[in-house]
C-alpha cells in the first residue's frame, strides 16, 4: 500500500506564503473583470463547495454552477461554453476534460491537489488491482486520470453506496479506492465484499469524537451532520451521514435549529443559504495540533482565488492537459457513474 507523504505537502503548502487579502473593492473590481472575462471568452465557472463563498456567488451570479463533484461533471458536460474554469481540485479539472475533451479546461492553479489523489500513484494501484484480477475496480472520483483508466467504476459520495449495492446484487467483489473510510462506511452498510485501499483525506480525518461530544453536550438541540471520509468514530455521532448535497439537503430537512458539520467549512455558503434561519458550527478538529491545522478547511480549496480565476481567464494559464489515450478508458468508468445516476433519478421520479 502507498505511503506517500502527502502531510510533508500539506505542511509545505502551509508554510509557503499565503495569497494577500483583498479590500472590499478589490473583490468587487476582481469579480466585475471575472464576469466580463467570462462572457467575451464564452467560458462558465464551476466550483465546488469548498471553495471561498466569494468564488461560489460569483459562480451562480454568472450563470455557472456550485455543486459537489458529481454535479460539477454533469454541468460542465453539458454546458455549451467552448471554455470552463474549474475552481476546485485538480481532479476535478481532470474529469471535466476527460468527460468535455474537445472543451478548454483552466483552473485557479494546478497546484491544488487532494491528499486522496497523492496518495494513490497509479503504478502501485495498477500493481495492487493485478494482485486481484477477480474484482471489480471502483474508484472514488478523487483521482488521478490514470487510476481513473485503470478502474471499472467512478463513484462520488453522492453515488457511491448505490453503485456499490448495485454491484454487490450482481455478485462482483470490489477493490476500493483511495478513501479507507468512505470504503469502510459504505462496506458496513452494504455488507459488499471490498479490499481497501488506506488513502484519506487530510481535513475530514482531523475531526475528534471525543471533542465532537463535548460539543454535543454545549448544543442538545444540534443534529449532527457528517461527510463520510471522516473517521468511524465521528461517523457513529452522526445524525446524517452524506455527500456535501446530502448534507446541505439536511439543513433543509431536520427541524434542529442548529447543525454541527463535519465537513470542509467553504459548505456553510450554501448551507446558509439553503437555511437561513439555522445556526452552523464546525464539528471540532485536532485544532493546532492537527496536521493541515485547517480547522475544517482543506488548503487545496483555499488555493482557489479570484485573482487566480481571473489571471488563469485572461493569460490561459493552468491549462488542464489530459494524455488523449488515457482520455477513451478514463471516460468509460466516469460514463458509467453518469448513466447509473441518470437511470437511478429516473427511477426515484418515476416512483414519485
Ligand atoms: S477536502 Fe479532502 S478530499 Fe476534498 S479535496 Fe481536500 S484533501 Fe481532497
Amino acid at each position: 500500500m502507498s505511503q506517500i507523504p502527502e502531510r510533508v505537502l500539506v505542511q509545505a503548502h502551509l508554510a509557503a506564503k499565503q495569497p494577500p487579502v483583498l479590500s472590499e473593492a478589490e473583490q468587487a473590481d476582481y469579480c466585475a473583470r471575472i464576469a466580463a472575462s467570462l462572457k467575451e471568452r464564452d467560458a462558465a465557472l464551476v466550483a465546488h463547495y469548498y471553495t471561498d463563498p466569494m468564488i461560489q456567488a460569483l459562480a451562480e451570479e454568472t450563470g455557472g454552477c456550485v455543486s459537489d463533484s458529481l454535479e460539477m461533471a454533469r454541468f460542465g458536460k453539458e454546458h455549451p461554453a467552448s471554455t470552463l474554469i474549474v475552481a476546485g481540485v485538480r481532479f476535478m479539472g481532470e474529469t471535466a476534460k476527460i468527460l468535455s475533451p474537445e472543451k478548454r479546461i483552466l483552473m485557479p492553479t494546478q497546484e491544488a491537489t487532494c491528499s486522496l489523489d497523492i496518495g494513490c500513484p497509479i503504478d502501485e494501484f495498477s500493481a495492487f488491482c493485478d494482485q486481484h484480477p477477480d474484482r471489480t475496480v471502483v474508484v472514488y472520483a478523487n483521482t488521478s486520470a490514470a487510476v481513473k483508466a485503470r478502474a471499472d467504476w467512478v463513484v462520488t459520495s453522492s453515488c457511491a453506496l448505490g453503485i456499490v449495492e448495485h454491484l454487490m446484487d450482481r455478485g462482483e467483489k470490489i477493490i476500493w479506492a483511495p478513501d479507507q473510510h468512505l470504503g469502510g462506511y459504505i462496506q458496513k452498510q452494504t455488507g459488499a465484499d471490498m479490499l481497501l485501499w488506506q488513502g484519506s483525506c487530510i481535513v475530514h480525518e482531523e475531526f475528534k469524537a471525543k471533542s465532537l461530544l463535548d460539543l454535543k453536550e454545549v448544543y442538545p438541540d444540534a443534529a449532527v451532520l457528517v461527510h463520510p471520509e471522516s473517521p468511524a468514530s465521528v461517523v457513529e455521532l452522526a445524525d446524517v451521514v452524506g455527500s456535501t448535497s446530502q448534507l446541505i439537503r439536511a439543513t433543509q430537512t431536520l427541524p434542529n435549529p442548529t447543525f454541527i458539520v463535519a465537513t470542509d467549512r467553504g459548505i456553510f455558503y450554501k448551507m446558509q443559504q439553503a437555511a437561513p434561519d439555522r445556526r452552523l458550527i464546525e464539528a471540532p478538529t485536532a485544532g493546532n495540533g492537527a496536521t493541515c491545522r485547517s480547522c475544517a478547511h482543506c488548503p487545496w480549496m483555499a488555493m482557489n482565488t479570484l485573482p487566480r480565476v481571473l489571471q488563469a481567464l485572461e493569460q490561459g494559464t493552468d491549462e488542464i492537459i489530459v494524455p488523449p489515450e488515457l482520455i477513451p478508458r478514463a471516460v468509460k468508468p466516469l460514463d458509467r457513474m453518469l448513466s447509473f445516476t441518470r437511470n437511478a433519478n429516473l427511477a426515484v421520479a418515476g416512483n414519485a
